[in-house]
């Protein structure tokens, strides 16, 4: 018989949610290639809105079990002068505060998690193909332990991350954000910055991202306008060159003095890539499948989990599983739509050059500090904050 459901990735989208939906009693199969997950230079960095997330969906406990750091504080470093500390605890509405975690830990705990709600995981599985439309089950080609295997299902999920190749073969079609910034990143040894937080560095014209793990280590980024010239930050000898241009952004000398790269260098491309209405003809897709943000903003695990949570409890609370596609479809629209107006503002206050956008950053950012109320909060509340006309009137200072 057909199963209820495959899932194609075992990331932090796939994993969650075949245990969301074999914990509802479905038969669910994950299809992950990785047969050990390893450092792709992803993101480390939970938001508190996706850490309210993890509280819902159960997962959070695991999740610091494995290694998770509880970073309460959000510091803005500009040209080497920081912000006041924002208590995440204090300033949000579950008193959550932000999550740091080598992801491949974080893999591991929530496909543990899954393996152990009763969701059947082949690793070292990849799919190859996509048989989907109108009126019929969709079914998924897949290579597994050297023989060609295919299998149908009442629904089948893209939750195969940025470079997705099922939203590809489903027929869906991509949109583009102009391309603008550029993020590097690596795992960093031996820095002093303070465990207990995260920290955006801005310098002239560039940037640093810093999400302390803990114990000296720290997943670092540095990020700059596309249109000023690709660096192509990536591979080993290029790590110098990484930490030098880390250093020239203003962060505290201090946290690159002794620092030392433990992992891969590597540099993307950060424009949004997403898909409207990321359902049809039983095919779903979450996570970065769906929608990959901009790494510079640090979202995309917290998206991820907004859309397991928003499809488990579609798929949860309806028994025609096409309206509840098509529901979830529906929901991932207003809430991406959301955030991506909120960073396409932040992209206008923070990276638009010159002495005019400097001032309005002064007055901004003053204002912000002052009184945060009617701001879009993208760390804080992501998507489910202010995202109105009154919130772009606010964060790009106009009126004031
Ligand atoms: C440089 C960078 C920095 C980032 N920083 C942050 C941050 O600080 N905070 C934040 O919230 N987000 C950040 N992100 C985004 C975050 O990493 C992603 O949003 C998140 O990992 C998406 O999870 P996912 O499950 O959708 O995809 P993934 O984590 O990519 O998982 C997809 C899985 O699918 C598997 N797979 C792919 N194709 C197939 C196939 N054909 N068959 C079988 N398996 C397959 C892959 O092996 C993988 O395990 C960053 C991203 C980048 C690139």
């Amino acid at each position: 018989m057909a199963r209820d459901a495959i899932i194609v990735g075992g990331g932090l989208g796939g994993s969650v949610l075949s245990e969301q939906l074999s914990r509802a009693g479905h038969d669910v199969l994950v299809l992950e290639r990785e047969t050990k997950f390893r450092d792709r230079v992803r993101g480390e960095n939970m938001s508190p809105w996706g850490v309210a997330a993890a509280r819902r969906l159960g997962i959070l406990g695991d999740l610091i079990a494995a290694g998770g750091n509880q970073a309460d504080t959000w510091i803005t470093y500009a040209m080497g002068h920081p912000s006041p500390p924002r208590s995440l605890r204090a300033t949000t509405p579950g008193r959550d505060t932000m999550l740091n975690m080598f992801h491949p830990d974080i893999q591991e705990a929530a496909l543990a998690r899954a393996a152990a709600a009763g969701a059947t995981i082949k690793r070292g599985a990849t799919a190859l193909n996509l048989d989907a439309g109108p009126g019929k089950s969709p079914s998924v080609t897949y290579e597994f332990e050297g023989k060609l295997v295919s299998e149908s299902a009442r629904i089948v999920v893209g939750a195969d991350g940025r470079f997705s190749q099922m939203r590809n073969w489903a027929g869906f079609e991509i949109h583009r954000d102009p391309k603008f910034l550029t993020i590097a990143g690596t795992l960093i040894e031996g820095t002093e910055v303070p465990h207990n937080g995260a920290y955006l560095c801005m310098g002239p014209g560039i940037a640093s991202f810093w999400a302390p793990l803990g114990h000296g280590r720290s997943r670092t980024y540095f990020i700059y306008p596309t249109a000023t010239g690709k660096r192509r930050l990536t591979g080993d000898q290029k790590v110098g060159e990484f930490l030098q241009a880390v250093q020239s952004v203003g962060t505290p000398a201090s946290w690159t003095k002794d620092a030392k790269s433990i992992g891969p260098l590597a540099e993307f491309d950060g424009a949004d890539k997403w898909v409207e209405s990321p359902a049809k003809d039983g095919v779903v897709l979450v996570g970065d499948a769906a929608a990959s943000s901009d790494p510079s903003w640090g979202s995309g695990l917290s998206l991820t989990l907004a859309d397991v949570e928003h499809l488990a409890n579609q798929l949860e609370s309806q028994k025609d599983w096409n309206a509840a596609l098509r529901d979830y479809a529906r929901q991932h629209d207003e809430y991406y739509g959301a955030l991506h107006r909120i960073h396409s503002w932040l992209r206008e206050l923070i990276w638009t050059p010159g002495p005019e956008a400097d001032a309005r950053r002064q007055r901004v950012f003053a204002r912000l500090y002052q009184d945060p109320t009617g701001f879009p909060d993208s760390v804080g509340l992501g998507p489910f904050g202010p995202s109105d006309e009154q919130a772009r009137q606010l964060i790009l200072g106009i009126g004031y």
